[in-house]
């Protein structure tokens, strides 16, 4: 089986191994940037490691502040305030 293979069906099942469909895996920590957060995933059973990837899929719980209003206008009346 290639690995594309193992990926895609690892992708629909992402609680049992994608070598050897142990659901004995273990995560790692998890390392979040802006936009995405990866975690190293290792098989007890057969030794493989591979990295989940998790990318940003949507924004909840948005409170919108009033602070700071003008940066929130555009960056053209913030140039024309700070060139007066
Ligand atoms: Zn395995």
């Amino acid at each position: 089986m290639s690995i594309a293979y193992k990926k895609r069906k690892y992708l629909n099942k992402s609680h049992l191994c994608l070598n050897c469909g142990s659901s004995d895996i273990e995560g790692g920590s998890i390392n979040v940037d802006a936009g995405g957060a990866m975690q190293d995933i290792s098989c007890i059973v057969c030794g493989s490691t591979w990295s989940d990837l998790y990318m940003l899929d949507d924004a909840v719980n948005i409170k919108i502040s009033n602070n700071h209003k003008e940066v929130h206008d555009g960056p053209n009346k913030d140039v024309v305030a700070r060139s007066k």
